[in-house]
């Protein structure tokens, strides 16, 4: 047999191996309903399998369970209309980030929301950083409601916290060894949260962008809104080799709670944003950053997500004695 038979053999045993859903061993509930398919995992990431599954590429599409964590605010793009970074973990706990998805456009049944489980194709895309894949959007099933944000997140907690690095300066050291491009750490302290004005408008080739109509029914989704400033976290690390940091936020939250409160608050909307995102998110919350780079830029990390469940009772009332 030629090599490149017995390749072609490996490669279709592989691809069987991928593409089989096994019920996880530690799953308590798997049932189905008429419409959505319901499961709960009491002890969801399996490390072993997360290391043994990074090594390998899926170089044609396979199906994957994914735990949705993130959603940034669109951007335009010349293709898709505009497409927003969209980040979750495997059943095996791996990280993913998915692309390109013109989030605002799916239908309905698969628009899906954080923390909800999706199951989809996907096959790793072009971009070298090595979380990147494609995503077969029609292929998107939504299989079950949000985690529960209950017993302050304790559902959410348990699939996030296994993943959790002591620092920025550790995503790096492990970002030297495996280029890994996405991280999820505490920061021990946010200064200050940033608003800086920017560009009012989009550009022309943005707006050329936005208006395309060859792909999706656009008829009903208003035109992606503009917002007017960049948000960023100036914080510090737990971590001696940390010397602070100032990062970008594109957490789609954010950027809507601005369209929303400038609405609902006219001027007074910055003095909202402020006390949710800069005085809660540091003495009601137990707030975690969810970081990844930019294609262009793969030293330079973003805050991608924020994890915010509500500190406990014990700390909250410590901080506001
Ligand atoms: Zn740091």
């Amino acid at each position: 047999m030629s090599l490149q038979s017995n390749f072609a053999r490996v490669y279709l045993r592989l691809e069987k191996i991928m593409t089989t859903t096994e019920l996880h061993p530690f799953c308590s509930i798997y049932l189905y309903t008429s419409r959505t398919l319901v499961y709960n995992c009491t002890n969801p990431i399996d490390y072993h399998a997360s290391e043994r599954r990074s090594s390998v590429i899926r170089t044609t599409y396979v199906r994957e369970d994914i735990l949705v964590l993130v959603k940034t605010y669109p951007n335009p793009s010349k293709k898709y209309i505009e497409s927003s970074c969209t980040a979750g973990v495997t059943r095996s706990g791996e990280w993913l980030r998915l692309h390109p998805l013109p989030f605002r456009f799916l239908v309905s049944e698969k628009r899906f929301q954080k923390y909800q489980w999706i199951r989809t194709r996907i096959k790793k895309s072009t971009d070298p950083r090595p979380e990147s894949h494609y995503i077969d959007i029609d292929s998107i099933e939504v299989l079950n409601e949000s985690l529960s944000t209950e017993n302050d997140w304790a559902q959410r907690r348990a699939f996030l916290e296994p993943l959790r690095k002591r620092s920025l300066e550790r995503i790096n050291d492990e970002q030297d060894s495996t280029n890994i491009s996405l991280g999820f750490f505490q920061p021990k302290r946010i200064e200050s949260l940033i608003i800086e004005p920017t560009a009012k408008k989009w550009t022309d080739a943005q707006l050329t962008a936005l208006y395309q109509q060859q792909f999706f029914d656009t008829d009903k989704t208003p035109v992606l809104e503009k917002v007017p400033f960049d948000f960023k976290y100036k914080y510090t690390c737990d971590d001696p080799k940390c010397k602070g940091h100032t990062q970008s936020i594109v957490d789609w939250e954010i950027y809507q709670s601005w369209r929303k409160w400038r609405k609902q608050y006219g001027d007074g909307w910055e003095a909202k944003l402020r006390h949710r995102y800069e005085y809660e998110m540091q003495q009601r919350n137990d707030t975690h950053f969810i970081v990844g780079t930019m294609r262009d830029h793969p030293k330079s990390w973003i805050i991608i997500g924020l994890f915010y469940p509500p500190l406990a009772k014990k700390e909250r009332q410590g901080v506001l004695l």
